[in-house]
């Protein structure tokens, strides 16, 4: 058996045993993981900067500090969450007991991306153990120091036969994916997620797949540009445009491109100094191979703003680019690096033409004073998230579903969104033996009668308080009464 196999083959084991759908053990085993947060933060803060060369603050602030609110969350809806949903009912099932009851699916794979190491990773186990299930954790290798001390310290706090953590590259993930599970969550590249979609699929087994692509920011003519620019600049070149969710590229009016150049110039000088190498707050591009795919796409653009390099140190600065193609090789992938181009167009009209000429991306971003603006963009596009006159900012909303659409992905998560996400939503309908007089409606012989009746008692929904369901009982088991005498039999 290969290590991958022994762990899957643990963590179905412990969820046999059932202590993982005992709300009291979530919450447990959820606020043991709290307290890894709360006495681990050094370590994790300098196995991201090894990484990442993310400051200590920056790890907080971008990865650490969103997980310890939700799992914050998490400890005080689970109860709510986990407790049977009563539904809307019809005539028939009035006297009956309706409810969703979310269950857990089982064995949950969650295969992390390298951008935001503890973020994407941790998060939606989060998620998982608050819904009941075991969860097989896959860190990316890419991020070596934080897959090495992922693998070390979660066991020290959370039940390591339900939770496993297994470490490794390509092949270890693809030993992975022959294993069965319950439902698979990865986050990473599009490409990456088709493999993980067509591996699922031979066991029939569901996936989340938050992906990435081109996130389009559309710069109108009536805002406050300086402001735009500045949210703009700081969305782009955070964790130096290794981000999902960062705005891949800008479209606005020729006329505005100068304007917009000079403003972003501006930030980058104020965030990260002149010499933005030097500024602590500066991350860096995560290896060789990403920082050559990055250095191709400056090839046949004009550079405005930056362009400064050094492979050594896999350091490119907060660049921009003016004048940008369609055409342009910057436009052909997403960057996931710090160069933002700018593609002027006529107005909102080929903005919108523009946007929905590609796929549909993980975010889409407006500035604009003009609500009018913001409608059109809203109403006429198609994008995971949108964001008006901000970046990112929408990803620390535990009340929005995080997720994209089409090729930016499928599912959702983040607050309740993953606990639903990784349960089984299971319709219960209980019924007691008694008036079984009701049901003759649906036995044969079937008249024209009965689908009368049948169509009054199914078609019409219920949704009254408690004083009004009891009336409508009382009033429902006149008329089925006298129903049953004068017209069925
Ligand atoms: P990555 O290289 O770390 O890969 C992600 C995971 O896939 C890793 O755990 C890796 O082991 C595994 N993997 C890679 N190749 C594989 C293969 N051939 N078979 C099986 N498993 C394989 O990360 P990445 O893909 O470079 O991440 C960047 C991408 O992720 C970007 O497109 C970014 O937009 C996206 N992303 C999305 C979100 C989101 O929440 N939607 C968050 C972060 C990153």
């Amino acid at each position: 058996m290969s290590r991958e196999q022994q762990a899957v083959a643990r963590a179905r084991k412990a969820f046999e045993t059932g202590r993982s759908k005992c709300v009291e053990y979530r919450i447990y085993q959820l606020k043991n993981l709290q307290q890894l947060f709360t006495e681990k933060q050094k370590q994790i803060a300098d196995a991201v900067k090894k990484d990442l060369n993310k400051s200590e603050v920056g790890t907080q602030l971008y990865e650490t500090l969103g997980l310890e609110g939700e799992i914050d969350l998490a400890i005080r809806k689970l109860k709510e969450w986990a407790a049977p949903r009563p539904v809307e009912k019809n005539l028939l099932t009035l006297s009956d007991t309706v409810y969703i009851q979310p269950e857990p699916l089982g064995v949950v794979l969650i295969i992390g991306a390298w951008n935001y190491p503890w973020a994407v990773t941790i998060q939606p186990l989060i998620g998982a153990i608050a819904a009941g299930n075991a969860a097989v954790v896959k860190p990316s290798e890419v991020c070596v120091h934080t897959a090495k001390l992922m693998e070390e310290v979660l066991p020290l706090y959370i039940d390591k036969e339900l939770y496993p953590v297994v470490t490794g590259g390509v092949p270890e993930t693809q030993e992975l994916l022959r294993q069965r599970f319950d439902h698979i969550f990865y986050t990473g590249n599009s490409m990456v997620g088709k493999l993980i979609m067509a591996a699922a699929a031979k066991h029939l087994t569901p996936v989340t797949l938050e992906l990435g692509g081109k996130s389009p920011c559309y710069i109108d003519k009536n805002c406050d540009i300086s402001i735009a620019c500045r949210r703009v600049a700081w969305g782009k070149y955070t964790n130096c445009g290794q981000t999902c969710i960062a705005p891949d590229y800008i479209l606005c009016e020729p006329d505005l491109q100068d304007r917009v150049i000079n403003e972003i110039k501006k930030s980058i000088q104020e965030f990260y100094t002149d010499n933005p190498k030097t500024c602590p707050d500066y991350g860096r591009i995560i290896n060789q191979r990403h920082f050559k795919r990055i250095m191709t796409m400056l090839e046949d653009s004009h550079t405005a703003v930056g362009g400064d390099n050094d492979e050594s140190d896999c350091y490119i600065a907060p660049t921009v680019l003016r004048d940008v193609k369609p055409e342009a090789k910057v436009m052909q992938e997403e960057i996931f690096g710090p160069l933002l181009p700018i593609l002027p167009v006529s107005g909102l009209d080929e903005a919108i033409k523009f946007i929905n000429k590609g796929e549909k991306p993980l975010a889409l971003y407006v500035f604009t004073a003009d609500d009018k603006v913001i409608k059109r963009i809203r109403d006429e596009t198609s994008s995971g998230g949108l964001l008006a006159n901000d970046c990112l900012v929408h990803y620390s909303v535990s009340a929005l579903p995080f997720g994209g659409v089409g090729n930016s992905g499928m599912g959702c998560y983040h607050g309740k969104f993953t606990f639903d996400q990784l349960s089984h939503k299971r319709g219960c309908l209980i019924k007691k033996l008694n008036m079984e007089g009701v049901n003759s409606m649906r036995y044969p012989p079937h008249t024209l009668k009965k689908l009368g009746w049948a169509r009054f008692f199914i078609l019409n929904t219920v949704d009254l308080g408690w004083m009004g369901r009891m009336a409508l009982l009382a009033l429902l088991a006149v008329v089925t009464a006298v129903v049953l005498q004068n017209y069925l039999f």
